[in-house]
Formats: structure tokens, sequence, C-alpha cells
């Protein structure tokens, strides 16, 4: 397992001497320390990364795309190892963590072949003298700091199209999940030293200094929306370029068309996908009134029948949550809505079979309202609050009725209700019958207080590229608008 930081092609322990103990959520057991990098180590890597990048922005485009082609042919080859790892530290159970390196491992062959077709383009000019082109170049250090949740897929939607497009980088993992990020290290090994530089440690630690770190051209970041503030807020004196993936409270809409055989499976995995930790996790559930009674029926039984445990475990439907106090914010969401009138129909509670690890049961409740801070509030925990409507204008307006946009759901067959709903709904990405897929060649971020910017598709590729306009001119005479110098002349 590797435990050290990776900065210029070198492990190293960083200059603290400090560590970070990584625990087991499904057990709150130590599996291992990392640095508790700081200052000092974020600077060794923006060196290393600044002067990687030279060659690296000149590299043809063609060597560009297979040593990224290679990046995914390694992380594929490890691809059980790592998923074991990412279990181990972060508590999601094994087959999602599987999925998460093979998308992982298809973001990074998506961002090769578009390495390889690199482009500017030109543009017509006011005079034939002319030639104007619109060029597209790399910033230069990218730094990228990622959360716990999907802490490889979200470090591949940054690092593939970074790297794609030119620059080198530097990342900054969770603390609480290093581990899988340093394995890293083996499926980075074959590109120049520096080019790709690991740094472990606190967000306040190390985080920080890397956003403020002048050579660090732009920051991508994925995490909570205090977080993604805090950032905005001490990079502003740099005007830094950000790119801002933050929290949601997406809504899941069924319509009275909808097929419940596979709505109430459709809906009950939006929401409880990685124990409901996941930043598109449908967070608020609206049912048309006429299928409710059943719906909700159906639901609750789908989410009683779930199974939790270790995520190692192959009989495991649902894992741990990360941390006491991610578990600690669904208990008072929950203990709050439940004192203002909702009902809880299954779940509200920590499983009485499991004293260790941070397990809390799959929750549906009934009598919700917009109130209540469970259907305001970021919840990013295993709960399925319901309400039902009359007219699908209202669906809208409760769907709308958030300071987030990161996602939204609809199950219908109806195209009127589909137009209205991606006219309408304002959100980041919209899924019709299909919760939850991502595209790597579909851009996805989020609106209102959701985020800034988009990660995926050619929008990714372009958060890591400025614009240059050339604008020359074959003869460069004197031009009559110079009209002091024409009536001198
Ligand atoms: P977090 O904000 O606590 O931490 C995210 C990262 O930021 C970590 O690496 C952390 O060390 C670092 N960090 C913390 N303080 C920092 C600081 N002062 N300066 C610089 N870096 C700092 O988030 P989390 O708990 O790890 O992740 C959960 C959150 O992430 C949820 O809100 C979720 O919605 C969001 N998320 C969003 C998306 C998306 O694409 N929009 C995807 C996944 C998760």
């Amino acid at each position: 397992m590797r435990t050290q930081m990776w900065i210029n092609g070198v492990f190293t322990p960083g200059t603290s001497g400090n560590s970070i103990d990584v625990l087991d959520p499904a057990t709150e057991e130590l599996i291992e320390r990392v640095p508790a990098g700081n200052a000092a180590d974020v600077t060794a890597a923006v060196d290393a990364a600044s002067a990687a990048f030279a060659a690296w922005r000149r590299m043809p485009a063609g060597e560009r795309t297979d040593l990224l082609h290679e990046v995914a042919r390694k992380l594929t080859e490890k691809t059980e190892e790592l998923a074991v790892l990412l279990t181990r530290e972060g508590g999601k159970p094994l087959v999602e963590n599987r999925d998460e390196m093979s998308w992982s491992a298809a973001c990074f062959r998506y961002y090769a072949e578009i390495s390889r077709n690199i482009r500017g383009r030109v543009i017509p000019s006011v005079e034939s003298s002319q030639l104007n082109l619109v060029l597209k170049e790399p910033y230069g250090v990218v730094g990228t700091i990622v959360p716990w949740n999907y802490p490889i897929l979200l470090m591949a939607w940054k690092v593939a199209p970074a790297l794609a497009a030119g620059n080198t980088v530097v990342i900054k993992p969770s603390e609480m999940t290093p581990l899988s990020t340093l394995a890293f290290a083996d499926i980075f090994d074959h590109l120049p030293p520096g080019v790709v530089n690991i740094v472990t440690g606190y967000g306040r630690e190390a985080g920080e200094p890397l956003v403020l770190d002048p050579r660090v051209r732009v920051i991508a970041f994925t995490g909570s929306l205090e977080t993604g503030r805090h950032i905005a807020r001490i990079a502003a004196d740099q005007i830094k370029k950000l790119h801002l993936e933050l929290g949601g409270k997406d809504a899941f809409i069924v319509a009275e068309d909808a097929d419940l055989d596979v709505a109430v499976p459709g809906v009950a995995w939006a929401a409880l996908l990685n124990t409901g930790q996941v930043c598109t996790s449908t967070e608020r559930v609206y049912v048309q009134e006429s299928i409710a009674p059943a719906f909700i029926e159906r639901i609750t039984d789908y989410a009683r029948g779930l199974r939790l445990g270790p995520g190692l475990d192959p009989d495991t439907d649902v894992g741990p949550m990360v941390g006491a106090t991610y578990r600690a914010k669904v208990e008072s969401q929950v203990a709050e809505a439940l004192a203002q009138g909702a009902r809880a129909l299954t779940g509200g509670r920590r499983p009485a079979s499991r004293q260790r690890g941070y397990f809390y049961e799959p929750t549906v409740l009934v009598n919700v309202d917009h109130s209540m801070r469970i259907m305001r509030e970021e919840t990013f925990g295993p709960a399925i609050p319901i309400m039902t409507y009359r007219t699908f204008d209202e669906a809208v307006r409760l769907a709308n009725d958030s300071p987030f946009g990161l996602g939204a759901n609809l199950y219908t067959n109806d195209a009127r209700r589909v137009k209205q709903f991606y006219e309408e709904v304002q959100a980041g990405t919209l899924w019709v019958n299909d919760p939850l897929t991502d595209n790597d060649a579909g851009p996805f971020g989020g609106m209102k207080m959701s985020g800034m910017g988009r990660e995926l598709g050619e929008e990714g590729l372009d958060e890591f590229r400025e614009t240059k306009h050339l604008h020359w001119d074959f003869e460069g005479g004197v031009k009559p608008w110079w009209y002091p110098y024409t009536r001198q002349g």
C-alpha cells in the first residue's frame, strides 16, 4: 500500500512529520496513516508541476494521447486492488467501487481521444490581408481538490481533461480517502516526473496553500458548499480561475403514468446509492397523488428489504456512511423533521445489529414539507423524503424551490411533461427515465449554488484551456482610423 506523498515522481513523507489516521468506516478501525502535508509540501509539488509544464504542453498530441490511454490501461488492470482499497477507506460496497474504476478508466480514454483532436479555429478577418486565429492553450499548473465520496472518479474528471489540454497537475485528495489516490502513483509513473503530483493533507493545511499559490492558475474543486465558498473568497485576490462542483438537493418527480416496477427501484437506487452520499443523490421525491399510496408502500418495502453491512461483504446492499459527523447530520435532519410532524415509515435510526461502524438505516419519510431542513439543506445520507403533488406545474415549482441546481430526475413517458421538465427545471443535468447515468461526452455541473463550470464533454476540456485571439495583418500599413497620425501625415 502506498502511504507517502508523490512529488516530482518521488515518494516523500512530507516535511511536517505529522500524519492522518485513515479509518475503516465499517469498523472504525485504523487502516493506515498518511502524511499530513503542509504549505512546504504544496510548494514542492507546485515547483515540480511548474518545471514539468514547458515540455508537457509542447508534447505532440499523439504522444499525449498514448500516455493517457496507458493510464486507462493500468487503471483497468488494477481495478480490483483499487476497488478493495476504496471500499476499505470509503465504505462503499465493492460492486460500486468496481464501477467507479471502470467509469474512471473510461474518462481517461475519452480525454485521450479528445487530446488527439484538440484544435482552435480560423475566423473571418476584417480585411483580406489579415489572418485571425482562435488559439486554445493550457493554463499551466492546475490544482485539483477532491472529496471522499468518489475520490477516483472525481479526480479523473479533473486530471484527464487538464492533462489532455496540456496542463500539469497537483492532486489534493480528501483526508478521509487518500489511500486509493496514492495508489495512482503507480498508474501515473510512466508520465514525465512532475506532470502529476499527489499531496495528502487536511483542507486548511494542504488545500489552502494550493489555492493560494499564485503559480496555480486553476483550482478544480469538488466538495461542500461551505468549502467552495471559502475557496472562492480566498482565491478572489488573485482572480484565480475556479471550477466549483458543490452540493445538491436533487428532486425526483414521478409522474402519474410512471411504471412503478421501474420507478420504485429507480428512485430507491438514486436516493441510496453510496448510502445517499452522491452529489446527485435524490434528496426530495415528488409523486403524483393518484399513484402516491402504491408508490410509498412499495418503496418502503423496498428500503426495508435492503441489507446493511460492510462494503466488502458480497451480501451488502447498503454500506456504512463515511464518518460520524456525516451520520450525525442525517440524524439531526430526520429528528427535526419528525418533531415537526414528519413520519418515518421505515428507518430513522441506526441498526440495532451494528454497534460498530457508521451505519444508518435507509429511511422513508412522509408528511414532509419545504419548511423542514430535510427538504432544503443537503442531507447526504440514506433518506427518502416524499411529498405528493396534484399538477405537473406544482411538481416543477417544488423542484425549483431550492437554492441548489445540480441534477433532477423524472419518470414519465409523456412527451409534454418531458418538454416542460427540460425547459423549466433549473438544474445542470436532467435525467428522464434513467436516473444518475453519467456520459463522458455530456457536460456535468451545477446551476445556482451547486457550482460553476462543467466537467466532462468538450465543456470539461474548455475549463482547462485559455482562449487567445491572434490578429495578424500581413501588410500592416497605416490605418485611416489612426486620426492624429493621418492628420499629421
Ligand atoms: P469538503 O468540502 O469537506 O471537502 C472536499 C475537499 O476540500 C477535501 O479534499 C478537503 O480536504 C478540501 N478542503 C476542505 N477545506 C478546505 C480549505 N479550507 N481549502 C482548501 N481545501 C479544503 O467535502 P466532502 O465532505 O469531502 O464531500 C462532500 C461534499 O461534496 C458534498 O457537499 C457533496 O455534495 C459534494 N460533492 C459534489 C459533487 C459535484 O459534482 N457537484 C460531487 C461529489 C461531492
